[in-house]
C-alpha cells in the first residue's frame, strides 16, 4: 500500500410512523422508518460521506441535491456505487468501512449481517472490510427518544 486516505461521514434522518425503513442497503421490518427525499437510508449516506471525505470531494448533498427529482426515492445503494466509481476513477480503491448506527429501536442485530454482506457487494470489497456496529443510546437524546437515527461512518481508501 503506496497511498491512503481516511474520511469520516456523519448522518441523522428523523423517524415517522408508516415509512419504510432502509440501513445498510437492507430493508429492515418496523413499522416506523425515515423521512427522506431518498430512501432514507442514512447509513449509507453517512458512509457515502466517510468515501467523499477522503478525497475532499465534498458531500452527498453536493452530488446527489435533495432538491432533484432524478434522486426522489432513490436506493442509496445506487448513491454509495456512484461515490465508489469517482474513488475509483482517480484510482483509489476502498480498503475498508466501520460504521455505527445508534437507534433506539427496532433491534438491529438480527440484520448486521446481511447489511456487511450488500455493503461489502456494492463497493467490491471483501465482507470482512465492512463493519456494522449498532447500539441503543439508553433512551437518551433524540436517538433514545425514538426521534431519529444517527450514523457514524470512518472510511479508508488506498492505492497499490
Ligand atoms: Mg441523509
Amino acid at each position: 500500500m503506496k497511498d491512503f486516505r481516511i474520511g469520516n461521514g456523519y448522518d441523522v434522518h428523523a423517524i415517522a410512523e408508516g415509512l419504510p425503513m432502509f440501513l445498510g442497503g437492507v430493508q429492515i421490518e418496523s413499522c416506523i422508518g425515515f423521512v427522506a427525499h431518498s430512501d432514507g437510508d442514512v447509513a449509507i449516506h453517512a458512509l457515502c460521506d466517510a468515501l467523499l471525505g477522503c478525497l475532499a470531494l465534498g458531500d452527498i448533498g453536493k452530488h446527489f441535491p435533495d432538491t432533484s427529482d432524478e434522486w426522489k426515492g432513490v436506493d442509496s445503494k445506487k448513491l454509495l456505487k456512484a461515490v465508489v466509481d469517482m474513488i475509483s476513477a482517480r484510482g483509489w480503491k476502498v480498503g475498508n468501512a466501520d460504521i455505527t448506527i445508534a437507534l433506539q429501536r427496532p433491534k438491529l442485530a438480527p440484520y448486521i449481517g446481511q447489511m456487511r454482506s450488500t455493503l461489502a457487494s456494492v463497493m467490491g470489497v471483501a465482507e470482512d472490510a465492512v463493519s456494522v456496529k449498532a447500539t441503543t443510546t439508553e433512551h437518551l437524546g433524540f436517538v433514545g427518544r425514538g426521534e431519529g437515527c444517527e450514523v457514524w461512518a470512518t472510511t479508508l481508501i488506498y492505492k497499490d
